[in-house]
């Protein structure tokens, strides 16, 4: 299961959006703008959003005497089933087995800072297979049975990030 969940800004209303694989409604952010640097998205994707530094909040779609958000949703949480495996297609297979070894790599190190942001450089280049996949994912891939948000927001790099508990969020850089 993966969860999205909405927080809205106090001070001009704009809502901010993370899917996460936590069901535990954290802030990605305080503020609206750190929320959104910290790989939240605004509701409208690729909308650029004013620098903001109003308190980000839980919202549950309504204010607290009953009105709606504005955000046009009706709870505060949606969950939604882990998405299915890609259809079959070389360029993202051999994609997925790299970000894999990369996060073992995290993993075995002992989820060492200096693994948790392979690809950096971008020596990799992202294929149009990839690309494929990841526009037509919804926001969220699976690989290899770890769930991993899509980033392609343009207040932060194109990432894919996967939490990794208490650790610092790996992020695979695109
Ligand atoms: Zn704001
Ligand atoms: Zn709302």
């Amino acid at each position: 299961m993966y969860y999205k969940h909405y927080f809205q800004c106090v001070k001009c209303k704009g809502h901010v959006v993370e899917l996460t694989d936590s069901e535990i409604a954290v802030p990605p952010g305080r503020t609206h703008s750190e929320a959104l640097q910290n790989g939240g998205e605004p509701m409208i994707r690729n909308t650029v959003v004013p620098f903001c530094l109003g308190t980000i909040v839980y919202c549950a779609g309504f204010d607290k005497f009953g009105k709606p958000c504005g955000g046009n949703h009706h709870r505060g949480t949606d969950t939604f089933n882990d998405p299915p495996a890609p259809p079959p297609n070389p360029e993202w297979t051999e994609f997925a087995n790299r970000v894999h070894a990369a996060w073992q790599v995290y993993v075995n190190s002992g989820y060492n800072i200096a693994n948790r942001g392979p690809n950096h450089d971008r020596a990799h280049r992202t294929a149009p297979g990839v690309s494929m996949v990841l526009q037509r994912s919804g926001g969220m891939v699976n690989i290899q049975g770890g769930l991993y948000k899509a980033s392609i927001s343009l207040t932060s790099d194109a990432s894919l990030k996967r939490n990794a508990g208490s650790h610092a969020v790996f992020i695979y850089h695109l």
